[in-house]
């Protein structure tokens, strides 16, 4: 358990909202597209994860 706000497992820049939070699910990042890389490293809008947090069901 590590809470830590420089830490890699809460939100990333890309993340519109928390893990977990109710009307939103995982999406792949639209930047690396899922690559969690990027032409210069880690992809900063997912944290490398390759995965961000969108709204669901939205227009
Ligand atoms: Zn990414």
């Amino acid at each position: 358990m590590n809470t830590s706000n420089h830490g890699t497992s809460s939100t990333n820049p890309g993340d519109e909202a928390a893990p977990g939070t109710p009307g939103t699910g995982e999406n792949i990042c639209p930047v690396c597209n899922g690559n969690g890389r990027t032409d210069t490293g880690e992809c900063k809008n997912c944290g490398g994860t390759g995965k961000v947090i969108e709204g669901i069901g939205g227009a």
